[in-house]
């Protein structure tokens, strides 16, 4: 049986849209979440390439809209990880997971790298801060087994052209896992959204294949 794990990053507005969704068809997923930067009220930015305003969701909001789902670190304020001292980058790190640790009351394992950017220090940070894997912007398939998780490269991107060609290689394979990843705010047209959809119900209905939880596959 293939599982399939997800995963979404930035906190923002659309992740309600998309956690519909995913709760329509019972579909697990992790988000990556900067506790820094969900503030008291909704802020974002214009999205030059999708030609739309990407909105962080309010704290306020947080702990309803990912009610019943993991959380993981995606540092405290996402700044990019080679291009600050190291010492400054595992502050990032830990206070990341402690603060989203109290607020969501949930063990936070996962981590992804704010623009995918590690070196073999920053991820050898994570593993000191106790996450159990970090996932990077790269692609690999079969992502299981691997080398080293604080470098964990998930099969694909959600919009990658090749998605289904991994998903069927990932059955393939003897760890039998395939993971994607995104942004909700990257459903920026409602073609995106049906076809997004129809991924997920694909998914869901596929007998092969069952949702399972990211941190799962590397603690049990
Ligand atoms: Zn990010």
């Amino acid at each position: 049986m293939l599982k399939v794990v997800q995963c979404w990053d930035d906190g923002v507005h659309d992740d309600i849209p998309l956690i519909e969704i995913l709760r329509k068809y019972g579909a697990r997923a992790s988000f990556n979440l900067n506790p820094g930067l969900n503030k008291d009220k909704r802020e974002g930015w214009y999205n030059q390439n999708l030609q739309k305003e990407v909105l962080r969701l309010a704290s306020s909001e947080l702990r309803e809209v990912y009610e019943g789902f993991t959380i993981a670190n995606h540092t405290v304020s996402h700044p990019k990880p080679l291009e600050i001292p190291l010492e400054q980058w595992r502050q990032e790190v830990v206070d990341g997971r402690k603060r989203l640790q109290d607020f969501f009351q949930q063990p936070v394992l996962g981590f992804a790298y704010p623009f995918g950017d590690f070196n073999d220090a920053t991820a050898e940070v994570l593993r000191e801060a106790g996450h159990v894997y970090g996932r990077t912007t790269k692609n690999a398939t079969p992502c299981l087994p691997v080398e080293n998780a604080m470098t964990f490269h998930a099969d694909c991107h959600f919009l990658n052209e090749h998605f289904w060609e991994r998903y069927e290689q990932a059955k393939q394979s003897p760890a039998q896992v395939f993971y994607f990843w995104g942004h909700s705010y990257e459903l920026h047209t409602p073609q995106r959204w049906a076809d997004f959809e129809a991924c997920i119900q694909k998914i869901a209905t596929d007998p092969e294949s069952e949702w399972a939880e990211l941190p799962a596959l590397f603690t049990e």
